[in-house]
């Protein structure tokens, strides 16, 4: 079985970072946009990995409806700038609250 990203360390750069990565749903799926090309233009999910996936650890007093603590990496690629990136997705992160006090979001 082929690792994902061949093995090599992944992390999302600056182009994905503070708030610069956004998408939106059609029906019930998620889409991203790529943050360098205009008029929403779609991101295409290459491949992920589920780096956590277990019982709860963290944040149990936060979030006393959780039933797993889960991380979630996608790497992802633009088909029109070639953007090659990285975005994680995890219920371990910001546990409540609104986007505008969180770390790093000046645009929120
Ligand atoms: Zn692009």
């Amino acid at each position: 079985m082929k690792l994902f990203n061949d093995g090599k360390p992944f992390h999302g750069s600056a182009a994905v970072s503070g708030g610069k990565l956004t998408g939106t749903t059609d029906t019930d799926y998620f889409y991203f946009f790529c943050p360098k090309c205009a008029d929403t233009q779609m991101l295409q999910i290459l491949n992920y990995i589920m780096t956590k996936d277990g019982p709860v650890e963290k944040y149990k007093e936060q979030r006393p409806k959780a039933r797993r603590d889960f991380l979630i990496a996608f790497e992802l690629w633009c088909p029109t700038c070639e953007l090659h990136d990285f975005v994680k997705l995890s219920n371990t992160g910001w546990v409540g609250g609104k986007l505008k006090d969180t770390i790093g979001l000046p645009n929120a």
